[in-house]
């Protein structure tokens, strides 16, 4: 895309296209990478987001040369000039535009920038992360961090191009919401209008998307942020993204098969270094992950030091239920799977409980667990016998759940769905350690923005507007 200056009248150039532009006059804007003075000649890198190009300063331009000379570091500045063949061997073979450079013959000055804090041309891993991401939006100037987000971008467009050639509609659902239970704590918002009431943040667009089944919309998809307030071990973060589907009048194959078509369309199309070390997907069984891997995510590539290799699986049949410390039975996935169609019997008389295996399907990539889904309970009776296991009374039903089951007595259609964490995803296919590498703004392990310092304090007034009061526990 090219912005007409109006000022002048002459098209901006990114940086990339001046090789097709030899011996034309343009006009470049961006930053200076790097900056090398040869005897009199100052040569300048200039950065936009498509690339570099060399500009070049000679002493005869008496006025613009001086400005030049200022020049420092990562300076935003606007040239026009000639593009022209670099002299005899000096062309550098690494630059795609390195054959040519710009004769600069006008430049203004339209920022110029402090030291800056950081390198932001290493690849950034010998810097500490808490400065980092105090200049996050520096950190982000990384080659290495720009083209993650870029083919983040890139892949979450092939998705949703697959998904929408498929019938698929994209739906947005509620940030503020309703605390939903996925066996994580609730990111809670206080409501100013109704005192003492709370929205929950969603920890999954879950009940939104089922509804969206009663709905009639058969096939739906969101890019969606979920919330989940817990202690950050390891790698996760408070807010992550997800692909989120669901679709009506499927079984769990037909799932499955959509999503391992898609990954594999997109590793093929976006990642084809990257090699699939077994299509179709193998399939697991709980029990059999957990025989023969001691796990139920389990890495199966056959060369762990090679980073191109993808080893995905599906692993089906887990327990529906499991017993907590205090000895109660809790979901082991999703209080809103059906279990497998032979032991809905058992669900109903709520019989052999520990037996009873969930329609649930989890996608595996090297060891990591991306993405999960199940086939949904779509009748209320089945629905709330999950819930009478749980140990619900019927009163928290009725108030937590009491839309879905009557939504189910309107005509739901069966329906299933998925969601696969994207974060996890990129960071696998792009070789990054940990999904901080692939978000824009990521927090700490102890879920703080240091860049915008949040959380923060509020003021009194509205603190006060809330019907809220901090008390000191210390
Ligand atoms: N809501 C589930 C999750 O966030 C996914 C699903 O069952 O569709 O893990």
């Amino acid at each position: 895309l090219e912005f007409k200056d109006l000022d002048i009248g002459i098209m901006r150039t990114l940086t990339k296209d001046i090789i097709n532009k030899e011996n034309e006059t343009v006009e470049l804007m961006g930053w200076v990478a790097a900056r090398r003075d040869h005897g009199k000649i100052i040569f300048i890198d200039l950065r936009d987001r498509s690339g570099l190009a060399q500009l070049v300063f000679v002493p005869s331009n008496k006025e613009v040369y001086e400005l030049a000379n200022k020049l420092r570091s990562e300076w935003v500045i606007k040239v026009s000039g000639k593009i022209a063949k670099r002299p005899k061997g000096m062309e550098n073979a690494e630059l795609e535009t390195g054959l040519l450079e710009v004769q600069v013959e006008n430049l203004e000055i339209l920022n110029e920038a402090e030291n800056l804090p950081i390198d932001v041309y290493s690849d950034g891993r010998e810097i500490g992360e808490d400065v980092r991401m105090k200049y996050r939006y520096l950190d982000l100037r990384r080659p290495r961090l720009n083209s993650n987000l870029k083919n983040r971008a890139k892949i979450i467009n092939f998705f949703r191009d697959f998904l929408v050639k498929k019938d698929f509609v994209e739906i947005e659902t509620p940030i503020i919401s309703k605390s939903t239970p996925e066996g994580a704590r609730d990111y809670l918002v206080p409501s100013r209008l109704q005192p003492g009431k709370f929205y929950a943040l969603p920890q999954s667009p879950q009940q939104y998307k089922q509804l969206l089944m009663v709905a009639g919309l058969e096939r739906y998809f969101q890019i969606a942020k979920c919330f989940r307030d817990e202690d950050t071990r390891g790698d996760r973060q408070p807010e992550f993204t997800q692909l989120d589907l669901e679709m009506s009048f499927v079984k769990r194959e037909d799932v499955m098969e959509v999503i391992e078509s898609m990954l594999i369309e997109t590793v093929k199309t976006l990642c084809p270094e990257k090699k699939i070390q077994q299509i179709p997907f193998p399939r697991l069984s709980y029990k059999e992950a957990v025989d023969n891997y001691g796990t139920d995510r389990p890495d199966l590539r056959k060369d762990k030091n090679n980073p191109d290799e993808l080893a995905f699986c599906w692993v089906v049949d887990f327990p529906f239920f499991e017993k907590t410390e205090n000895g109660d039975w809790t979901f082991t996935h999703n209080p809103f799977s059906a279990p497998i169609p032979e032991h809905l019997d058992d669900l109903m008389n709520k019989k052999n409980i520990g037996n009873i295996l969930t329609t649930q399907y989890d996608v595996v990539l090297n060891g990591f667990e991306i993405g999960g889904g199940s086939i949904r309970n779509h009748q209320s009776g089945a629905l709330v016998k999950v819930f009478e296991i749980l140990g619900y009374p019927m009163d928290k039903i009725q108030a937590n759940f009491g839309h879905m089951l009557e939504a189910f007595k309107y005509g739901a259609p069966p329906h299933g769905g998925i969601a696969l964490g994207l974060d996890r995803i990129f960071a696998i296919l792009f070789n990054e350690p940990n999904i901080r590498e692939v978000m824009a703004f990521p927090k700490t392990g102890d879920g703080r923005d240091l860049m915008m310092e949040a959380p923060s304090e509020v003021d009194e007034k509205q603190l006060k507007e809330l019907h809220l009061k901090i008390i000191d526990n210390k």
